[in-house]
């Protein structure tokens, strides 16, 4: 049976929950469809010990405060968990967990939603489907002969799975830099850490709260003509959460140069020297989920779809909501998206009213 209705929305997580918020309040019919059996989109699969690097004041979705916790500054994700579920009954939101959607296709005048449990005639949808389901591992050359354990930030839970072993840490990012101090604090592991070029930790007093107040003004700045101000990447990489500034002030964070190939062993180095290793966790990143739109033809250069705002430029029924910048200023953030989303609404409504 295919159903039809204003908005459908793909992807039930924190992009997709925000969505839903303001397309309530523009009084349209809309479904989300969510491939997580539970609410909580990504951050039900995040490590033991992540924390975020902003308050839970700070990390709010639209019409609901993340509620704070005695004692504990910067939530962990099981909390957020906690708050999305929440917010998801709450605002009594449509959203069906365990749907996957496989494509989205030209239909006449709707675009044809295809999942797998049956599809739906939308007159436009939102896709929200992070990032999380495409993890991006570089090509560097051995990958395919190391014979110990490969894992992706993904797949990496807790620093006990390391006991006793030599890691090497991938990636001068916040994944690899908080992995990297999760092993040398806790579990017992050997770690080294490496990084393409020298790890650059934004001072200890930034925190996502500043990182969001200057990605505001850098938007606010642009939008004006302005071009003088930085922007986030001018402050450095990496958020010195407390483990980070830990690891770090204990020169546990110390890094190497990126490895040349990878060996059966190991790994071996730009000067031709080798250092045995039971595991690389390659914490390189991530790549939108967009496959399901493949049908579209809308990709462009570096696999992403060209935007304007939120609206897909060459298909005005489509918006994409989260995955980076490229969708609007902190949309792959908790408190960024609530903007995104209620400018997303506010278009379909004056799209579908036209
Ligand atoms: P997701 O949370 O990934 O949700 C997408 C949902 O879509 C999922 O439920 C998925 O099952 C579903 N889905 C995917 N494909 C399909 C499909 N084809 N059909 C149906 N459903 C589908 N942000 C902050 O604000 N503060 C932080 O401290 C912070 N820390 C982070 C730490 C890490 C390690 C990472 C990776 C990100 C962090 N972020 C942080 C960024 C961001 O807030 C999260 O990545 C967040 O999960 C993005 O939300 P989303 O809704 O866009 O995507």
């Amino acid at each position: 049976m295919t159903r039809s209705l204003d908005v459908l929305v793909v992807g039930g997580g924190q992009a997709g929950l925000a969505a839903g918020y303001h397309l309530r309040r523009q009084g349209l019919d809309f479904t989300v469809l969510d491939a997580g059996a539970e609410p909580g989109g990504a951050w039900r699969n995040m490590w033991d010990s992540l924390h975020l690097f902003s308050p839970a004041e700070h990390s709010s979705l639209p019409g609901r405060l993340m509620p704070t916790r005695p004692g504990e500054t910067y939530p962990d994700a099981r909390h957020v968990v906690d708050y999305l579920a929440d917010y998801e009954k709450r605002y009594d939101l449509p959203v069906r967990h365990g749907t996957s959607v496989h494509a989205v296709r030209h239909d006449g005048e709707r675009l044809l939603v295809e999942a797998d449990e049956g599809s739906w005639r939308a007159r436009t949808v939102v896709s929200a489907t992070g990032t999380w389901s495409r993890p991006f591992l570089p090509a560097v050359p051995g990958r395919a002969v190391f014979r110990g354990r490969q894992l992706h930030t993904v797949n990496y839970r807790r620093p006990d799975d390391f006991t006793g072993q030599r890691v090497l840490v991938v990636g001068g990012g916040n994944s690899g830099a908080q992995i990297a101090a999760d092993l040398a604090l806790h579990g017992g592991a050997e770690v080294i850490w490496v990084t393409r070029r020298p790890p650059r930790f934004l001072a200890d007093d930034i925190d996502g709260r500043a990182l969001f107040d200057v990605a505001t003004a850098r938007r606010r700045a642009l939008d004006e003509g302005r071009t003088g101000t930085a922007g986030v990447a001018a402050l450095g990489d990496i958020v010195a959460v407390p483990a980070v500034r830990a690891a770090r002030d204990a020169a546990l964070l110390t890094s190497r140069p990126m490895f040349t190939r990878l060996t059966p062993q190991g790994v071996e180095w730009a000067d031709g020297d080798g250092t045995e290793a039971d595991a690389v966790i390659w914490c390189t990143g991530f790549r939108p989920a967009l496959s399901h739109l493949t049908p579209l033809a809308l990709r462009g250069e570096g696999g992403r779809i060209a935007t304007e705002g939120t609206r897909a430029a060459g298909e005005p029924r489509l918006h994409l909501l989260g995955y980076g910048d490229w969708t609007g200023p902190a949309s792959a953030t908790l408190i960024g998206v609530g903007r995104q989303a209620r400018e997303a609404a506010r278009e379909i409504s004056a799209f579908l009213r036209k």
